[in-house]
């Protein structure tokens, strides 16, 4: 016959408030009691006794604890109970969503060194949050089974009974974790151990004499008292704690804590599954954000990875380049066969091959750029960008949600202008409008590399990467200015969204890639064409005159329809040292700036006729002007009016003609004196 005593287990229930313990013991035992709690209205411990496979399991319900510490009566009950009459098992109950603060209880439960369960509570609700945890790992780690349980709705409770059969039949095994702490803080704790040892000789097993002493080292008040009389154990734990608090500079209580945390930390980086889990993802990206938006590592990090974005840009793009330049040079060739020396000969050769050829090669580089965008925008990096942007303008009593929408105006200003939607704040709407059009858009890109590639030979990404700082600076300065002195209203704080960082996915990028390299092409297919044809007709135009000997000649360029153009407006900008051609391909840019380039390939391509490709194209600019009138030309660009579709955009968005207009004249003035500045300051220095 089996002795009652032999089926008959005792365990506790611990857990924090609110993690469902009430729910659980009703569950368990049947009570219909109310589950709502009464905080320290009921600091004594409930317990029932039910039947189970035929097995008395007493449940004993203690009091709703964070930790083991004699600070309130509720832990009191609850580690004394533990302590002095060890139940069979004791089930930690956690909240599953809130495991980071539960389970700093659970760290001082092992200690005690009782058997435990861990009944993982409130699944559904984790679930729902997109928690998932190993528990398996979890329960190896903890050295107890873990039993996923929804408390509230009795789900799990059969699972936890027969594991608590199963514990204590010992067919499932529990293990006692020991944690180990620094050297110093375990010495003092293997001395206190003994010590305690040999005052309650054969009373505490090893586990609990070990758990004494690290309570004793942390200053708790109860044992200390409890301990009084034991003068030595009493003075040596308070030498113990003196010394280590001055070798650590921290006090003794807070060096267990963050211990006890770091246990935690690495648990739940362990058993979290990264990829889903929102706090183990939150995590990684506070720890990011530290180096990222660090206030002085954070600018310099966002200016290497535009460096190395740009710099990427020309150099990777130079072999794929040559292969079009040559596909290009190929079909003009061809062409060139085919047709007989003519007008239609000049118009297809001279003007369609030459623009399209002259800016498609700029492809690979597009699509470089739209790579490194793709990266930086889906791994989240990008609204770092603007944080950081934000925070910058800060300096200047502003606040920068007008750079929120920067990104989208790296690749193209038309969908940036329309993004502007989302700010509540009319003036910050409007300055972010406004400010967009000198976000360097990537129909830009092709000027700055052709020009950084014919002036600047080895600095090439460089100053590219230069072009776009001072894209940047311009738009912030726009910003102040528009601010104080045009736009009115008030600057409102806002909250700027920091997402989660991300692996990016390689579908995800290629498709944005595919999609940018289609739009190009259809650029180039539509409005460069249709650029090409036009300019061609106007520099080929008139096509000749008759001399004094009756003989044809043919005229200069300069005398073209295109060279008059050129010449009336060459005036203006002769201050800065732009000649009628420069002057031709600032106004074709107005259309799109892709054309500009585009307007050089034409124009150099009737100017003499050599072969042409790209590097003929470089070196005829090169001979055109110097480095410094490059620049001033590269800024230019950078800087003066929207296009066309961006005009429409901002007059959509605003509703009216007033501030596109202001945008091209602002714009306009901003670019002509800044590439004037350049100008005489670069003519002056070199
Ligand atoms: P105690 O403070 O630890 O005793 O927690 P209670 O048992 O009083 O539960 C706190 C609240 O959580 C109550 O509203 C319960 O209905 C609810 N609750 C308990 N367990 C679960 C669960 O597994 N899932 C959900 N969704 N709610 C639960
Ligand atoms: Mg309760």
């Amino acid at each position: 016959m089996i002795s009652k005593s032999a089926k008959e287990i005792t365990v506790a229930l611990v857990g924090n408030p609110n993690s469902g313990k009430t729910s659980l013991y009703n569950s368990l035992t049947g009570s219909r009691g109310d589950v709502a709690n009464y905080h320290r209205v009921t600091v004594q411990k409930k317990s029932s006794q039910i039947e189970f496979e035929g097995y008395r399991i007493n449940i004993v319900d203690l009091p709703g604890i964070y930790s083991l510490s004699s600070q309130s009566p509720e832990e009191r009950i609850g580690r004394d109970f533990i302590q002095e009459y060890r139940p069979d098992i004791v089930i930690n109950i956690l909240d599953a969503g809130n495991l980071d603060r539960n389970l700093f209880l659970t760290t001082q439960l092992i200690e005690m060194g009782c058997p435990l369960i861990y009944v993982l509570n409130m699944v559904d609700e984790s679930r729902k949050k997109g928690i998932s945890l190993d528990i398996d790992a979890m329960g190896a780690m903890l050295g107890g089974p873990v039993v996923e349980t929804v408390a509230s709705k009795g789900k799990g409770k059969k699972e936890l009974l027969q594991a608590i059969i199963a514990v204590n039949e010992g067919e499932l095994k529990t293990h006692a974790i020991r944690f180990s702490y620094d050297s110093h803080l375990e010495t003092a704790i293997n001395r206190a151990t003994i010590m305690v040892a040999t005052l309650h000789p054969g009373i505490f097993s090893e586990v609990q004499c070990r758990w004494m002493a690290i309570k004793l080292l942390e200053g708790d008040e109860e044992l200390l008292q409890k301990e009084g009389d034991h003068n030595n154990l009493i003075m040596a734990v308070r030498e113990e704690r003196l010394k280590l608090a001055t070798l650590h500079g921290e006090e003794v209580d807070s060096m267990f804590a963050m211990a006890r945390f770091g246990f935690i930390h690495g648990l739940l980086a362990e058993i979290r599954s990264s990829e889903q889990d929102p706090y183990a993802v939150m995590e990684r990206t506070r720890q990011l954000d530290n180096v990222f938006l660090n206030r002085y590592l954070g600018l310099p990090f966002f200016l290497a990875f535009m460096w190395l974005m740009f710099e990427s840009t020309f150099t990777l793009g130079e072999l794929p380049m040559s292969w079009i330049d040559a596909g290009v040079v190929w079909v003009s060739q061809f062409a060139s066969s085919l047709l007989p020396a003519g007008l239609l000969h000049d118009l297809i050769v001279d003007g369609i091959i030459a623009g399209v050829g002259g800016t498609i090669i700029f492809l690979p580089n597009i699509v470089i750029l739209f790579l490194f965008l793709a990266i930086l925008s889906e791994t989240g990096y990008l609204s770092r960008a603007s944080f950081l942007m934000d925070r910058l303008m800060h300096t200047f009593g502003l606040h920068g949600k007008a750079f929120i929408p920067l990104v989208m105006g790296f690749g193209c200003n038309v969908p940036a202008v329309m993004a502007t939607r989302t700010i509540e704040s009319e003036k910050t709407r409007l300055i972010a409008i406004l400010i967009n059009p000198f976000m360097s858009c990537s129909a830009r890109l092709p000027v700055f590399i052709l020009f950084a590639g014919a002036f600047f030979n080895e600095m090439a990404g460089t100053m590219v990467f230069l072009m776009y700082l001072i894209s940047i600076a311009s738009a912030m300065l726009a910003a102040i200015f528009l601010s104080k002195f045009i736009v009115k209203g008030e600057n409102t704080p806002f909250v700027m969204e920091l997402p989660p960082y991300r692996l990016p996915s390689l579908r995800g990028i290629l498709f944005h890639m595919w999609e940018k390299a289609i739009g190009f092409l259809q650029k180039v297919g539509g409005v460069i064409v249709v650029g090409s044809i036009i300019i061609w007709f106007l520099q080929a135009f008139p096509h000749s005159t008759i001399n004094e000997n009756q003989q044809s000649e043919p005229l200069a360029l300069h005398d073209s329809y295109l060279g008059q153009i050129g010449t009336a407006i060459t005036p203006i900008f002769k201050p800065v040292g732009f000649e009628w051609q420069e002057s031709v391909a600032i106004l074709t840019g107005f259309v799109a700036k892709e054309v500009v380039v585009a307007s050089y390939a034409v124009l150099a391509n009737s100017e003499d006729n050599a072969d042409e490709n790209s590097a003929s194209l470089r070196s005829a600019l090169s001979q055109r002007m110097d480095r410094v009138t490059a620049l001033a030309f590269m800024v230019f660009v950078l800087l003066y009016s929207p296009c066309l579709a961006t005009i429409g955009a901002i007059k959509r968005e605003t509703g009216g003609w007033k501030w596109p207009l202001f945008s091209i004249g602002f714009s306009l003035s901003m670019a002509y004196l800044l590439a004037f500045t350049v100008s005489i300051l670069g003519h002056q220095l070199t």
